[in-house]
């Protein structure tokens, strides 16, 4: 299967699509298939695994890094400090819990999580720090708009990825974060690409065009098309959560659809691109 990559500044190609982890290790009676989920993304070639100090305080990374035990070398990893960590110490501090969650001695990325209270400054060079010393490969932000963005550029260049809310429900970053960030080469990480498995995925647009193509499993659902759409642009990648074995096969089918200009045009008519500012929306 053809794989979109996507290149960080620091020269690291990875695949553009890459597995969410929220929600992950919270429930018993899933962790098998949550396990088995990412062991079957990853032997497809999806190396980028994203997941955060925050989610289920520890549950995410810990399930994560059992996930991952054998096969460290294979993995991307991803993880994020909470803004209230943020400050030189804590960022340090929480590195290494997150670090000891996921059994291992190195994060490929280390994102902020959202913006608080302490000084961007303070954080980056925490992160420097951190890369100096080799616990992380890389730093980088999340759900930072153009402004922030442009703080975080007059104190560093070393910045590989801002990751932020994008799916066809939240396209405000089209009329101008995307393209700022693509220019200063700066990756974008979609996150919620599915809209999180809701209205989104019932959509009668997204249904209409899923019903124009095929892949290799069959017929195209709303899900692929949700992910080929968002895979469509350059410099983003998609971190879809799939808590199956089905859902990752299917995620990972959605690499085989090429969206036509009439797709398009169907997507712009039910889900209008911006005209205008509009501010950055999270979850
Ligand atoms: P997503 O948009 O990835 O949606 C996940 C939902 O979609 C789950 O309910 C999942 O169900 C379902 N799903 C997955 N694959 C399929 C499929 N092929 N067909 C139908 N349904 C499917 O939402 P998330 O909010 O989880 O976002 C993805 C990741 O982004 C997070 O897991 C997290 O790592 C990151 N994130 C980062 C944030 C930030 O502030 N930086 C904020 C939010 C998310 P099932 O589990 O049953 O497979």
């Amino acid at each position: 299967m053809l794989m979109k990559t996507v290149t960080l500044r620091n020269g690291v190609t990875v695949p553009a699509l890459g597995m969410g982890t929220w929600n992950v290790g919270d429930s018993a009676a899933r962790r098998t298939d949550e396990i088995e989920s990412l062991r079957r993304g990853l032997e497809a070639g999806l190396r980028v695994i994203d997941t955060a100090e925050m989610y289920g305080n520890g549950r995410s990374e810990t399930l994560v890094g059992e996930a991952i035990a054998d096969v460290r070398d294979d993995v991307y990893l991803v993880s994020k400090v909470l803004p209230s960590n943020a400050s030189y110490d804590g960022v340090r501090k929480a590195c290494r819990r997150s670090l000891k969650h996921l059994g291992t001695d190195w994060l490929d990325l280390y994102l902020l999580h959202w913006r608080g209270g302490t000084p961007l400054e303070e954080t980056i060079r925490a992160f420097e720090d951190l890369r100096e010393e080799g616990l992380i490969g890389g730093w980088g932000v999340s759900n930072f708009d153009i402004d922030d963005m442009e703080e975080v550029e007059s104190l560093s260049g070393s910045c590989l990825a801002n990751q932020v809310l994008y799916n066809l429900e939240h396209r405000g970053t089209e009329f101008d974060l995307l393209e700022h960030d693509r220019e200063e080469g700066t990756v974008t990480m979609a996150y919620s690409p599915l809209g999180q498995g809701g209205e989104l995925l019932d959509h009668p647009a997204l249904k209409e065009v899923a019903s124009r193509h095929e892949t290799s499993l069959g017929p195209a659902d709303a899900a692929q098309i949700a992910l080929a759409w968002v895979l469509r642009r350059p410099n983003v990648m998609a971190i879809p959560k799939a808590g199956s074995p089905k859902h990752v096969a299917g995620n990972l089918a959605s690499l085989e659809i090429g969206l036509t200009a009439a797709d398009l045009k169907t997507l712009d008519n039910a889900f209008p691109p911006p005209k205008r500012k509009v501010s950055l929306a999270m979850i």
